[in-house]
């Protein structure tokens, strides 16, 4: 694993010790243009780490320090998650510039090798339990889609980072209707409950509403990638049960 040094001006100093992870994809059209952003004093962004697609790795901000990615953000009732946490951008043009027939770049295995091995250097360095590894559409599902249903959170998960439930899905009653927009009353409280338990910021306030909407979005795009739609339907709620179900016992087996 090469590590180049690309000190950015952007950061300062940790108010909070170190027990978050935050993956994040540049969005933009290069990788170069992405660096030569974050290392820009005006543009006030940067993280420490950027993965290149060929897996070259630059380092912008010292691990001990407070890299600005994050923005206005919460995961586990916490928020000034710059404080706490270490951030990757990962180049990928994402949802911002999707392939020509509207798919999104997929992310090549060199990067995501090299991906594994940073974090896995993370997570010796720092503790930072796998409830804690979070994309940034996690912390911010109002505002921000990254590193989008096409990250393969399946293969870090294998890897040990992160959490993605392993149990089978095939032969299960999964036949109903789930919930939507406009729905109201217990049961949408109780999706409500089991997203906020898992770390989403939001209400309970027993209305899918938009903040329930894209909350369930940004669940689907780490643990029901292929359905990303916003509606809670039978799979989603399952996937949801089995994430809070770990979380909650802190078992990720
Ligand atoms: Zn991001």
């Amino acid at each position: 694993m090469k590590i180049e040094a690309v000190p950015s001006p952007n950061f300062n100093d940790r108010k909070l010790p170190v027990d978050m992870l935050v993956l994040h994809y540049t969005g933009m059209e290069s990788g170069q243009a992405a660096l030569d952003r974050m290392c820009d004093a005006e543009a006030e962004v940067s993280a420490h780490y950027m993965v290149w697609e060929d897996g070259r790795i630059a380092q912008m901000v010292g691990e001990d320090k407070r890299a600005w990615h994050a923005g206005v953000s919460s995961w586990q009732g916490d928020s000034d998650l710059n404080s706490r946490s270490i951030g990757i951008e990962i180049v990928n043009c994402g949802h911002e510039f999707p392939l020509v027939g509207g798919s999104l770049e997929p992310f090549p295995p060199e990067q995501i090798k090299a991906v594994i091995e940073l974090c896995q250097g993370i997570l010796s360095r720092w503790n930072i339990p796998p409830s804690r590894i979070v994309g940034h559409s996690d912390i911010a599902p109002l505002r921000k889609e990254d590193p989008g249903e096409h990250f393969p959170w399946k293969h870090l998960s294998k890897a040990g980072i992160g959490f993605v439930p392993n149990a089978p899905t095939e032969g299960l009653n999964l036949i109903g209707r789930g919930l939507g927009v406009t729905d109201k009353g217990e049961a949408v409280e109780r999706l409500q409950a089991d997203l906020k338990m898992i770390g989403y910021d939001l209400e309970i306030t027993g209305v899918y509403d938009n903040t329930a909407q894209k909350t369930v979005m940004a669940f689907q795009r780490r643990w029901v990638q292929d359905r990303v739609s916003g509606d809670a339907d039978m799979l989603t709620l399952r996937r949801i049960a089995q994430v809070h179900e770990a979380y909650s016992k802190g078992s990720f087996v």
